[in-house]
């Protein structure tokens, strides 16, 4: 699937011409101060549901994310709406020719208390005053100042196995944890260092850098779009390309290979690898990183433990999972002790060279 942003009118034609009579679909997302979510809310479903727009559309006083669809034919008058809205204005929308037509069925527009659940319940700083945004060029440069910090907002099992170089990846299963954790320790660098972000496609980002500008940290960056948008620079304007390994996308792909190089490696022998399963034991479903050896010896499963409940017949096995909930939750994906190549990650002090003590 390919992503077209910030068409120009051009472009934009071309690829109206080529959808024909298909949909196309488009993801956006802009953080901005809405007095009233709920009258923005009935306006947009007015004025969408006429453009036969279908989708999912988060409302909230800190903003809106959205993905939709809509006839190709119907885009330009959708443009138009949303130039029509100031914070909406010459917005970066990610734009696709729609596969099978079947990705929305109806138009959801909701309002919500965040655009993104990140479990900050911080009211006190302003959303809308974010750091720098940074283009893939200047986001390579960046990355080669021994002034930067460059730091991975995105969870452990995504920058597992991808990364930019010199990243550092802090090991958090949330959002909100690794605020926490890089604000402590950067605490005596608000100043002199660079605090450059990066995730998926921008929006975690957006939230991390006012939240650290509202924390007194000078120097605040963030690639805009994140590393789908980089990509994409990167593959236009011909530019090298620091991302080492695969990117975690939320679609039917799961991963996107980004460059050769394999940063992981399988968690039960420790050969480098860098792809993902699920335990076979629906029990466990542990999400962990298997090489295809260890996957056929351990029959795609964690552990023995597993691997014998596996073999069970199914009744038998969903008896043995009656009134007990998933071992596994999703907050340990890749974590069970008795996996022993799981990789720690890098952390901020080690990357600073600054002695913890
Ligand atoms: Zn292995
Ligand atoms: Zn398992």
């Amino acid at each position: 699937m390919q992503l077209y942003n910030k068409l120009s009118a051009k472009e934009r034609s071309e690829l109206i011409d080529e959808a024909g009579k298909n949909r196309l679909t488009l993801s956006f997302y802009q953080y901005a101060k809405i007095g009233n979510p709920q009258v923005f809310r009935d306006h947009l479903f007015i004025t969408w549901n006429a453009l036969d727009v279908l989708g999912r559309i988060y409302v909230a006083h800190e903003g809106i994310n959205g993905q939709l669809s809509l006839p190709a034919d119907r885009f330009n008058e959708f443009k138009t709406h949303l130039d029509s809205i100031s914070f909406l204005e010459g917005i970066r929308l990610n734009i696709a020719i729609e596969q099978d037509n079947k990705s929305f069925l109806k138009l959801k527009v909701k309002v919500r208390d965040k655009i993104v659940a990140d479990g900050l319940n911080d009211d006190t700083f302003d959303v809308t005053n974010k750091g720098i945004h940074l283009g893939a060029e200047q986001f390579n440069a960046f990355i080669e100042d021994e002034n930067t910090v460059l730091v991975d907002m995105r969870n452990h099992y995504e920058s597992e196995i991808g990364h930019f170089k010199n990243a550092v990846t802090p090991d958090v299963d949330t959002f909100r944890d690794s605020l926490d954790i890089i604000e402590a320790d950067l605490k005596d660098h608000k100043e002199d260092k660079n605090l450059v972000m990066y995730c998926t496609g921008g929006i975690r980002c957006e939230k991390a850098s006012a939240y650290f500008k509202h924390k007194g940290f000078k120097n605040v960056y963030q690639l805009e779009g994140g590393i789908i948008e980089y990509t994409r620079q990167v593959k236009e304007k011909n530019l090298e390309n620091k991302f080492l390994g695969q990117n975690f996308v939320f679609d039917d792909r799961r991963v996107e290979r980004i460059s050769d190089d394999v940063v992981a490696n399988c968690h039960q022998c420790g050969q480098p690898f860098d792809v993902h399963t699920n335990c076979a034991n629906e029990a466990c479903h542990l999400l962990f990183i298997q090489c295809d050896t260890c996957k056929e010896k351990m029959e795609n499963c964690c552990s023995t433990a597993c691997m014998e409940i596996n073999r069970l017949p199914y009744e038998e096995q969903k008896a043995l999972r009656k009134g007990k909930g998933n071992s596994n939750d999703i907050f340990k994906k890749g974590r069970a002790d008795h996996l022993p190549f799981k990789k720690d990650l890098r952390n901020i002090f080690e990357t600073l060279n600054i002695n913890k003590e």
